[in-house]
């Protein structure tokens, strides 16, 4: 029974990948060993990148500015210098607020995307955290001011000044949230990764719909059952949003090369100590 197991899973298996947009087979179909789990018809999506962010700056920066606009009516509804708007004010003060975090939550995705389509350099570190982070700097600065000079007001009735922060305080968490890079990505991270994946393959790297990273192995086990495959190179994985290659891709291929690029630093680090200590312990057993 094991053994029967064994030998279905080692079964070798055609996986086709066929190009979405032609329907043709793009590769020469691949022979993986194990048949478990893995989708016999590929899907190939083939992106190219762009290499320009467009309008985006513009844009998210056009929003900014909106953003402080709102913060601003914000802050004449809740002192009273707003006073003659129709209804409510506490409805108002909410309302501003709410399109305030709409145009942060809007301009800090804007943003981001363009820091992956061309990354900022990260010579001057100051400059490229700026520019990296611009997006969380800026939500800061959409509601903070008004937090604080509603909290600091002695004379609006308790009720407008409590839900009034309430809602800037959430507005704040959810602007930062969403506009802070979490992976935030230089020029010299998109040259490195691309001359690895020359030097490693073809270039050529792949990507599923709802993977975080890139893989330099199409027949990686982490994507080898996904019948879409978005492939492209580097750049083009940088603006969907990858960029990061995949660990599984170098336990798989055996290649020492491979899985240096896709170890972390720290472990690069660990593994370089190791290597040294192996090496003085062998020159020190000559030595005896
Ligand atoms: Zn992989």
């Amino acid at each position: 029974m094991a053994e029967e197991s064994s030998r279905k899973r080692k079964r070798p298996v055609n996986r086709r990948f066929i190009d979405a947009e032609t329907g043709e087979e793009v590769a020469a179909s691949t022979v993986v060993t194990n048949a478990d789990d893995v989708a016999r018809e590929v899907r190939v999506h083939s992106v190219t990148a762009s290499g320009d962010p467009g309008r985006r700056r513009p844009i998210a920066i056009a929003l900014w500015v909106g953003a402080i606009v709102f913060e601003v009516l914000a802050l004449l509804v809740f002192n009273g210098t707003l006073s003659r708007l129709p209804g409510k004010a506490l409805i108002w003060l909410i309302a501003f607020i709410v399109l305030d975090l709409i145009c942060v939550v809007v301009a800090g995705q804007l943003w981001k995307q363009a820091n992956h389509i061309d990354p900022p350099s990260e010579a001057n570190k100051v400059e490229f955290f700026l520019k990296s982070q611009l997006g969380a700097i800026l939500s800061a600065v959409a509601f903070v001011p008004v937090i604080i000079l509603m909290l600091t007001d002695q004379e609006s009735d308790g009720q407008t000044k409590k839900l009034g922060v309430i809602a800037a305080v959430i507005a704040l968490v959810i602007g930062m949230g969403t506009s802070i890079d979490f992976h935030p990505v230089s020029a010299e991270d998109l040259a490195e990764a691309e001359e690895n994946a020359i030097a490693l393959g073809t270039g050529t790297v792949y990507w599923t719909e709802f993977g975080h990273v890139y893989h330099l192995n199409p027949n990686c086990q982490a994507i080898i059952n996904s019948a879409d495959i978005y492939q492209g190179d580097v750049q083009a994985a940088f603006e969907a949003g990858r960029t990061r290659a995949c660990k599984f891709c170098a336990n798989e291929s055996g290649s020492d090369v491979l899985k240096d690029l896709a170890s972390t630093d720290d472990e690069k680090a660990d593994a370089t100590e190791k290597a040294d200590a192996a090496t003085e312990d062998a020159e020190a057993d000559e030595a005896a």
